[in-house]
This record gives C-alpha cells, structure tokens and sequence, in this order.
C-alpha cells in the first residue's frame, strides 16, 4: 500500500504547530511517547467487547491483561476498588453513569453551563438534557464560587436522583462533604466528574472526591496526561437505589449496573489499543516525576493568575486553587470579546479558548471571558518565571485590538509570534 502521504503531511505540520505555540487550553496535555506508541500500536485490531475474563470473542487472553493492569494502577491512583476504564470520551462516562441511575425523565442537578459546567451535566442539546430533566447550580455572584446554599433550596425543592459535582470552567476546590450532606437529605446519589482537575485530585493537592462522592467520573487526558478518553470509578460499592434485582433475587450492585450501562449499554467494542496507553499514562501518573510535574501545574497556574491581576484583570473568583483560571475581560476591555482575543492570539502562536464567565453578557460565540491553564506549559518544561512573561505577551496582543477590526495589527502579531516561538525552541515536546 502507497503511504498516505497526505495526512502525514498534515500530521507533521499538525506536530510543528504544537512545537511552536505556547498552549494554554486548559483541558490539553502533551502525552509521552510511551504513551503515543501504546495508542499506536497493534492492539488495534482487537475486537474484546466485555470485560477481563468475560469477553464475547476469542484470543482476548493479552488485552485482558493489559485492561486489568489499567484497571488496577486507576484504583491504585485514586484509592478505588471499581474502576471502569472503557469510555471513549468524558462525555460517555458521564451518559453510562446516568444510564445505569436514572429513568428517562428523572431529575438530576448539575452546574450550570455558563458558570463553568459540561454539556454532559445537562445541555439542552446533549443526550443527559434531552433523556433526563436538569435543574442547574450556580456560583454566586459576588464570590464567583459554587452556591452551596442555592444548591441545598434547589435539592429539596426538585428532589434529584442525581447530584454532579464538577466544571470545565472552575477554579476552585469542591466541599463534597456539604454536596454529600445535601444529597443524603433528598436520596440523591452523589458524583463528581472530575475531568480537569484528576491529577491534582490523584496526587492529594485538592479534597479527595471519593471520601464522600458514590461515583467519580473523569477524562484520561487532561491534567491525567494520558490518551483521549474516560474512566469510572467507586470505592465504596454500593445496592441500587432502584432496586433492581438479580436473577438470583439479589440487589444489583452499582459497579455491575455501571459496567451493563457502559458495555452493551452505550458502547460497543472498548478500544483496547487506548485502554493500553491508559495503563501506561496511569503508571506514568503513579510515579514521583508526575507529583513534581502536578505541583508545577498548580505553582504555575498561582503565578499565572497573579500575573493577569496585577495587569488589571479580572480572574473570577480572585485566583485559583487547581491548574485552571476564567478571566473576565469586561473589567478591563469591555469592548473586546473572548472571541477577538481567542482569534488574535492564535494569530501569534498562542492558543487559548473563549468561555462565558458567569452571568455573561454575551453569547456562547462571543463571549466575555477566556479560560487558560497550565497543564501543557508545564509538560513542555516552563516553570513559574515564564508565567508573567507570557502573560505580558498576551496583554500585548490584546491591548492592540481594535474592536472595529475585531484584530490587532499586523506587526504586532507578527512581533509577539516571534517572541513565542523564540521562547518555545527551548523547550521540546519530548524533553522530559
Ligand atoms: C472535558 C470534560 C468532559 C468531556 O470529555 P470528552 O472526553 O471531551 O467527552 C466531561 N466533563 C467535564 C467536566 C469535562 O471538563
């Protein structure tokens, strides 16, 4: 077979455009190569619908294996005795959960969107709002943070099935020991997806969702820095508040419902080649590499944040606890969307996304706020001494737009892109 060189073409230049920019999309990583060659690897061709010793094909006895192995480093990782590690995405995590809890039609609570919430907590235009019935959570207004005292009238006046702990947009540490209170006085299940924030949850530098949380669900390549993907995991299982039975007359238990809802549930054949580079980002993470890298995430995420306030930004909530932070340009520059800024600043190299701070003035397109983080950065090797600099880059490039244009001028991208990939020759995508 000829090789194709289109799109290896277009994966070196797909490599070269990494190389070069300064990535501060908050939900990116660089994987190791380790970790690329396991998800390129032969494992592949295998078809392993089920689970470990219970497969629906032959010649499964190597992948079992391997799925096991990643199975065991998930609940090393988070202190789990379950762990479902066959999602293909967050958002698939997130649905079998709810398939394995809810009726169609039930209620269940999740973050609003706009304050910093996912689609899969209840987006009128994702499956979990059309099949279910969400009631949304706030941050308060005057703190930026999460309402706890909102959510507790919103729970026993709604009486949810479901309560989801966790944002795409959120700075700040969670109280699951309030959230579990709250959901054990309307007999909700309690979950937190923590999709952002699963490293620094796993190396102990945030409170431990599952000390009071049913069910955690998480992505595997965020701040996890492993292959695109999602897991679930429990540690304390526990009966079906349904009560659904066995054949043998049994109360299901909730880790077999959530492996029915996952596989044949909501998915097909798990992507075993995945599943092994999910193992290895695991062991990756279970090392004490990882805990210095994790600490630079959060050190450099502080700086980072620092830096836009002491140039006159907004950061919602006044600064950050994890790896992430939301900016809310109207204080600044009213003129200016998160849209013109996210389109500019790619013009030089660097790569951030346009978010709606909470009670946005502006439309989902627009928007008013930018969300940055530092897990990428600080793979690439930058420490807290170049988070100013890069933030002084950045407040360049914007200073320059004209809201008229929507752009800044020409010699000032072209300016602040040499100095962006000047700075970026020195730190490898595989240096470390
Ligand atoms: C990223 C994210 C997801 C979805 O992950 P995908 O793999 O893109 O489906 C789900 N929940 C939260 C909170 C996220 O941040």
């Amino acid at each position: 077979m000829k090789r194709d060189e289109k799109i290896f073409d277009l994966i070196r230049q797909e490599k070269e455009r990494q190389m070069h920019g300064i990535e501060l999309i908050a939900s990116e990583n660089f994987v190791s190569e380790q970790v690329l060659e396991a998800m390129g690897s032969v494992m592949t061709n295998k078809y392993a619908e089920g689970y470990p010793g219970k497969r629906y094909y032959g010649g499964c006895q190597i992948v079992d294996q391997s799925e096991q192995i990643a199975i065991d480093r998930a609940c090393q990782l988070f202190n789990a005795t379950f762990a479902n590690v066959q999602p293909h995405s967050g958002a698939q995590a997130n649905m079998a959960v709810m398939q394995a809890l809810l009726e169609p039609g039930d209620t269940f609570m999740g973050l609003d969107l706009s304050h910093g919430g996912h689609l899969s907590h209840g987006s009128p235009v994702n499956a979990s709002g059309m099949l279910y019935k969400p009631v949304a959570y706030h941050v308060a207004k005057e703190t930026g943070r999460v309402d706890y005292d909102e959510m507790e009238k919103i729970a026993l006046e709604c009486h949810p099935k479901l309560i989801i702990a966790g944002a795409s947009a959120y700075s700040r540490d969670w109280d699951y020991k309030r959230m579990r209170e709250i959901a054990d006085k309307v007999g909700a299940v309690l979950m937190a997806d923590v999709s952002h924030p699963a490293g620094l949850i796993a190396k102990g530098l945030l409170n431990d969702p599952l000390e009071y949380c049913h069910i955690i669900t998480t992505t595997t390549h965020k701040t996890l820095r492993g292959p695109r993907g999602g897991m679930i995991l429990i540690r304390h299982d526990f009966e079906d508040p349904r009560g659904r039975k066995t054949p043998k007359g049994e109360t299901k238990m909730m880790s077999a419902l959530i492996n029915s809802a996952v596989f044949p549930g909501i998915q097909g054949g798990p992507l075993e080649h995945v599943i092994a580079s999910k193992a290895v980002a695991f062991g990756e993470a279970l090392s004490d590499e990882y805990m210095e890298y994790i600490q630079q995430v959060r050190k450099n995420a502080a700086f980072m944040a620092r830096a836009f306030m002491d140039k006159g930004y907004d950061v919602i909530s006044g600064g950050t606890d994890n790896h992430s932070m939301l900016i809310d340009l109207r204080g600044k520059f009213p003129e200016i969307t998160g849209k013109m800024v996210e389109n500019t600043l790619v013009l030089a190299d660097i790569t951030v996304n346009k978010n709606m701070v909470p009670f946005d003035t502006r439309s989902p397109f627009l928007t008013s706020g930018l969300r940055v983080g530092t897990p990428a950065i600080t793979t690439r090797g930058l420490k807290q001494d170049k988070m100013a600099v890069i933030v002084e880059l950045i407040d360049d490039v914007i200073s320059d737009i004209n809201p008229e244009t929507k752009t800044a001028s020409e010699a000032k991208i072209n300016a602040v892109r040499a100095e962006v990939n000047k700075m970026m020759k020195d730190y490898p995508l595989f240096a470390w």
